[in-house]
């Protein structure tokens, strides 16, 4: 299969900066993260893909190769299967994207849990799951319903792996203690190291006779819903921890949690500025020069807004506490309206003539009074 472009696999262009090609990626792995795909092996090989892609245009030698020789140039800083895991040096950079993902792929945490004695069943792994937002839903707070596909507690074993009548036992090969002692002699000498017991992965106990239903494992892939609580005000990439939600522990092992990333909707009348929305209100020349009473559309609903006569185009009005509250409780945001002028196309015989006598009567008033217009462009106005 032929390689695609490393810039077009993370969606940048040539001269993105670092910054973007970091933000990027992080954005593909969360979406292509297979926690978020169970399984699905092309999320999987997206997963990879993407970060092979950022691996190298991460590395300014390696991106500067790249971007002179192709991917010829960068056969030699890969094995010779081609990109690996092992070759993936920001898996700590992404901490809260890859969560558990090395130590389940390398097997058993690598070296998180080495305290002294039995490590006990291994917690389970933390899952990533995005809601998408409207900026309504930011502004009042939601509880969303979210089904997903997690560990749960086998039904048939309670969750401990082992068939019906039969018991977990302590491990012949460490005697229970999770660990095993290894000696290994060298030219400097003698040393002992301590390491996880291979026969029961550190756990000091091991099922003799597992369970049918999860092979030993205690846990099994079901479909779950759960609802989240969104507090109002949050920003995308925030997100929300459900303690416990996440995929059970194997062998009654605790539970990880679910970690729920905002997301936010783009909004067809408003764009968001922190906890500020700017919204662009369209008046006709007439409306602008005689003032109106206009319907103005909020996050929180439609309020009337005075026009005032004489309202130059650009000028920006706020509507105080018409905004996002902020999330940690600091007030609410405002909504500023900035008044756009419509200029008519397409003009009736009629229009024409009106247009043209206002002209006549305007003359060089645009030049006169025309300066100050810039001036007041910014003037905010205060209800
Ligand atoms: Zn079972
Ligand atoms: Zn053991």
């Amino acid at each position: 299969m032929a390689k695609r472009d490393y810039y077009e696999v993370l969606g940048v262009g040539r001269d993105a900066s670092e910054g973007e090609i970091k933000a990027s990626y992080r954005k593909q792995a969360l979406k292509y993260h297979p926690d978020r795909n169970p399984d699905n092996s092309e999320a999987e090989a997206r997963f990879k893909e993407c970060s092979e892609a950022y691996e190298v245009l991460s590395d300014p030698q390696k991106k500067s190769q790249y971007d002179r020789f192709g991917h010829s140039a960068l056969e030699g800083n890969f094995g010779s299967g081609g990109f690996q895991w092992s070759d993936f040096t920001h898996a700590t950079d992404f901490e809260d994207v890859f969560g558990d993902f090395f130590g389940s792929i390398f097997g058993g945490g690598g070296g998180r849990r080495r305290q002294r004695g039995p490590s006990g069943p291994p917690r389970g792994r933390d899952l990533k799951i995005a809601v998408s937002l409207t900026l309504e839903e930011i502004a009042r707070g939601v509880e969303k319903k979210i089904s997903l596909t997690r560990q749960q507690p086998c039904s048939t074993c309670d969750g401990s792996g082992a068939a019906q009548g039969s018991k977990r036992k302590a491990c012949d090969t460490c005697g229970g203690m999770g660990q095993v002692q290894q000696v290994s002699r060298s030219f400097f000498g003698q040393s002992v190291t301590v390491a996880a017991c291979p026969t029961c992965s550190g756990e000091g106990q091991i099922v003799t006779d597992p369970c049918r239903d999860c092979r030993g494992e205690g846990t099994v892939r079901e479909s779950a819903a759960i609802s989240v609580k969104i507090p109002p005000g949050v920003a995308a990439g925030n997100y929300v921890p459900l303690r416990g939600q996440g995929d059970a522990g194997q062998r009654g092992g605790a539970a990880g949690d679910c970690l729920v990333f905002i997301e936010e909707q783009e909004h067809e009348h408003f764009v968001r500025d922190g906890n500020d929305i700017l919204y662009r209100l369209p008046v006709s020349v007439s409306q602008a020069a005689l003032g109106d009473d206009v319907e103005v559309p909020t996050l929180l609903g439609k309020v009337r807004m005075k026009v005032p006569e004489g309202t130059q185009s650009g000028r920006m009005f706020r509507l105080g506490g018409k905004g996002i509250p902020d999330v940690e409780g600091r007030g609410v945001g405002d909504q500023l309206v900035e008044v756009a002028v419509w200029t008519p196309t397409r003009l009736s015989a009629q229009e024409r003539g009106l247009f043209d006598e206002l002209e006549r009567l305007h003359q060089d008033r645009v030049k006169s009074e025309g300066k100050s217009f810039f001036e007041r462009m910014r003037e905010v106005f205060r209800d």
